[in-house]
């Protein structure tokens, strides 16, 4: 279905947890052991490779704020998310986290357009309006919105109230 909607000048932002990764619910991934790919992950980067312009992971790292794992330790996972999908014949074009905690006064955080707006400025050939974001919470289908990005749900057991333009169970359903 992706490809009724898109051409070779679309970006896409996609979550991690719960998309890429098997989210621990009310933890962190804090190691490289923690990190586990979802189901369809790399036939759906391989496709997204060929797909589209840009390919951007926006991903809320609370974890780091709260002293639960460091910078360099969330970098590391990030270099193996980054390399095994690329053995796969996929790509990411660049990884956005945002570290701070909730309240803090600079928050770059998911529902937040923060992160979006970077992504734009570090490559202006970014277009909001040929964008998919791709998440499985409502403040990954608000960020999208905010944006005026079309919204991909994958479904999981986290609540949503948000309404997506789509919803999916896995990224592989995606690939058509
Ligand atoms: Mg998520």
């Amino acid at each position: 279905m992706l490809k009724e909607w898109i051409d070779n000048s679309w970006t896409l932002f996609i979550d991690r947890d719960g998309v890429i990764n098997k989210r621990i619910f009310g933890d962190y991934v804090k190691k490289t052991t923690d990190f586990h790919f979802e189901k369809g992950v790399f036939e759906f980067f391989k496709f997204a490779n060929t797909h589209f312009h840009k390919i951007i992971v926006v991903t809320n790292q609370q974890g780091v704020g709260k002293g639960l794992m460091t910078l360099s330790e969330l970098e590391l996972i990030h270099d193996f998310m980054k390399n095994t999908i690329q053995i796969n014949s996929g790509r990411i074009d660049q990884i956005y986290a945002a570290t701070n905690l909730k309240n803090d006064n600079l928050d770059t955080r998911k529902p937040l357009p923060f992160m979006g707006l970077k992504a734009k400025k570090d490559f202006p050939t970014i277009d909001f309006t040929k964008s998919i974001m791709i998440g499985d919470t409502d403040s990954d289908i608000l960020f999208g919105k905010k944006l005026g990005m079309k919204t991909i749900l994958i479904n999981s057991k986290e609540l949503v109230t948000e309404k997506p333009d789509f919803s999916v169970s896995t990224l592989a359903d995606l690939i058509f």
